[in-house]
């Protein structure tokens, strides 16, 4: 099982301000001196060299995750991620309008749909595309997104077949090769949590979920869920103050997420959702308090830490 990420971005599509990206090459001109930038090539491998955060960025799309196995392949969200997905796909069976893509949607937050009506496979007859989810009215959900007042085109224009599929928390179920299954989180209006499996490897997504009650008769039911995957995807919206100041916002942090990630034999924390108001400074700097926590409270620990950005790819 691959995992890619497309949008990594929480709330609304953020990208890098002009003034950012100056001070991005500023620091990079400078610290380039000494290093050998003289060819295209030689420039790449030294900016391939620094963290993600100095050669590049985390990216400023919304949640878009692709899961797959073989020619099978799952997307998780519909945020702005969906849009350069799309595209990507188009170079393949969906733009001869032979490709099937099976959509699993935590919840119809903006942040979570709004890449649909820009997903370009949809527009093109004979792709088949289906959408499964929780939530009830899924399909007046997706349809809503479209009316003349907020998009130009209906949603009845798209020419791909397009089905919506109920799925129900707490129960198994098979799609293609992967066996799915939603759990519910804390958030405004619900969002669910997605467990897959394939071949004995367990991948979770967790977005958009806020763990209040610290208890563990409270959290037992999280730690079961996400119990031995290999990578849990994990709501890193707020530092520890904002958490405590937005309780009721429905969104967590990375420190939680360590705890938990201890508690539930995680092998690889994977923290996404990034708040619209962090640059990539201050996710660099979110990671590497994140490490010293998890350094401080499990010295030993294999449990690895990271920072979800778009172009990321991981094999399960
Ligand atoms: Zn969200
Ligand atoms: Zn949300």
């Amino acid at each position: 099982m691959k995992v890619k990420f497309w949008g990594v971005r929480g709330s609304i599509p953020t990208p890098i301000s002009p003034q950012n990206l100056e001070e991005k090459l500023i620091a990079l001109l400078v610290g380039s001196q000494g290093h050998d930038v003289s060819s295209p090539g030689a420039a790449r491998a030294y900016l391939q060299s620094l963290p993600i955060f100095r050669q590049n960025t985390v990216g400023g799309n919304t949640s878009c995750v692709e899961v797959h196995a073989g020619e099978d392949r799952l997307i998780i969200d519909a945020g702005s991620g969906l849009k350069e997905l799309g595209w990507s796909l188009m170079n393949e069976a969906f733009g001869r309008g032979k490709g099937k893509a099976d959509i699993l949607i935590s919840h119809t937050h903006w942040d979570h749909i709004m890449g649909f009506p820009f997903f370009t496979p949809a527009y093109v007859p004979g792709n088949k595309l289906t959408i499964y989810g929780v939530h009830p009215s899924l399909k007046q959900r997706f349809k809503r997104q479209h009316h003349d007042h907020n998009f130009p085109v209906p949603f009845e224009a798209m020419g791909a077949d397009i089905q919506f599929r109920k799925l129900a928390p707490n129960k198994k179920r098979r799609i293609g090769p992967f066996q799915i299954e939603p759990f519910l989180l804390v958030h405004p209006g619900d969002a669910y949590a997605f467990r897959i499996e394939h071949n004995g490897r367990v991948f979770v997504y967790a977005s958009d979920g806020s763990y209040n009650d610290p208890s563990p008769q409270n959290m037992q039911k999280y730690f079961d869920f996400y119990r031995n995957a290999e990578v849990l995807v994990f709501d890193a919206h707020f530092d520890l103050i904002e958490s405590f100041e937005k309780s009721d916002w429905g969104h967590s942090t990375s420190f939680l997420g360590v705890d938990i990630a201890l508690h539930a034999d995680i092998k690889r924390l994977v923290l996404f959702h990034h708040n619209p108001a962090s640059n990539d400074t201050r996710i660099e700097k979110l990671l590497d308090s994140t490490q010293r926590y998890l350094n401080h409270v499990a010295p030993n620990t294999d449990l690895e830490l990271q920072i979800a950005h778009e172009g990321l790819e991981l094999t399960l």
